[in-house]
């Protein structure tokens, strides 16, 4: 399964009928990973269908309640549905003490063990699996704000099953071949490894940058990704109120995109201030053509 990203929530400031606060999950063959937690989060993964004792780790950007205002709903769902895993959060400073104080002052015992881990710098590597690492990125908010960088992990060699059988490769021998080794036949002769496998394809990168006011600072950080999802509040015409409250409009989500070398820019963290979303690739696509909104519910392949 390749590495994908589930649109749950792409408004911003206050949960409409209409939109949802920011969430996402980004979706491998084995692990989920829940990035942001607004307000109605874990009505949005029921509706998705999505199972959600599986998400293992969760990414929470910074401590505006946009961003997280439904991670100790989700978090006290998972315990009365009987969760025992551990949990990992990854959170700027301050969300473990907002968090435990309010199951300590319910006087509740959660059935499962909660880890923070606390970002406190950009680049460093915050989580890595057999799936993927994830990096922090800089970005220019009112608070400590980061962005996160998912790259998956180099996966083994396709083995071309015509080229085993004419070398009659045995069984035991296919693992090392999947790593890269040459295999030597009962002869002695060594067939390349080239001939009995296909060529990597390279790891696929995603990154979530919100919020964040246009910064070229993230530029040297943000590698040529093939999904970038970059905040666009405001249009242009706010200008103004995007400065004053470090938020990025379309035109700068697509600068960003453009100077980035990303394959695919995703717009979100709408403003409820505006009634169409497409003035917002009206302002982004002339700068980079490959702009699309989040829409949620819609589920984005990286790569594809
Ligand atoms: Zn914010």
């Amino acid at each position: 399964m390749p590495l994908s990203v589930l649109i749950l929530g792409s408004g911003s400031a206050l949960p409409t009928l209409n939109s949802n606060q920011s969430a996402q999950l980004v979706e491998t063959e084995s692990e989920l990973y829940l990035i942001d937690c607004g307000e109605g989060t874990q009505i949005e993964l029921r509706r998705r269908k999505v199972r959600i004792q599986r998400i293992n780790h969760i990414f929470i950007s910074h401590l505006h309640g946009d961003h997280f205002f439904g991670l100790v709903g989700l978090m006290s769902t998972l315990h009365l549905l009987g969760r025992t895993k551990d949990l990992h959060i990854h959170a700027p400073k301050g969300l473990e003490e907002i968090i435990r104080i309010q199951f300590r002052d319910a006087g509740s015992h959660l059935s499962y063990q909660t880890f923070f881990h606390e970002m406190n710098g950009s680049n460093q590597l915050i989580h890595e699996d057999k799936n993927v690492q994830v990096r922090s990125l800089p970005l220019k908010h009112r608070i400590p704000t980061f962005g996160f960088l998912f790259k998956e992990q180099q996966k083994d060699r396709k083995l071309d099953p015509e080229a085993l059988k004419e070398y009659k490769v045995p069984n035991f021998a296919r693992k090392a071949i999947s790593k890269g080794e040459d295999y030597t036949n009962e002869e002695g002769k060594v067939i390349a490894n080239e001939k009995l496998s296909f060529p990597l394809e390279a790891p696929v990168q995603y990154a979530y940058c919100s919020d964040t006011a246009y910064s070229e600072e993230l530029l040297q950080l943000l590698p040529e990704v093939e999904l970038l999802y970059h905040e666009s509040t405001f249009l242009e015409k706010d200008r103004e109120r995007a400065s004053k409250t470090y938020h990025s409009t379309a035109k700068d989500a697509a600068r960003i995109a453009n100077l980035s070398g990303a394959k695919k820019l995703l717009l979100g963290h709408f403003s409820n201030r505006y009634k169409s979303r497409e003035s917002f690739l009206k302002e982004a696509r002339p700068i980079f053509p490959d702009s699309y909104i989040a829409e949620e519910g819609e589920r984005y392949i990286v790569g594809a």
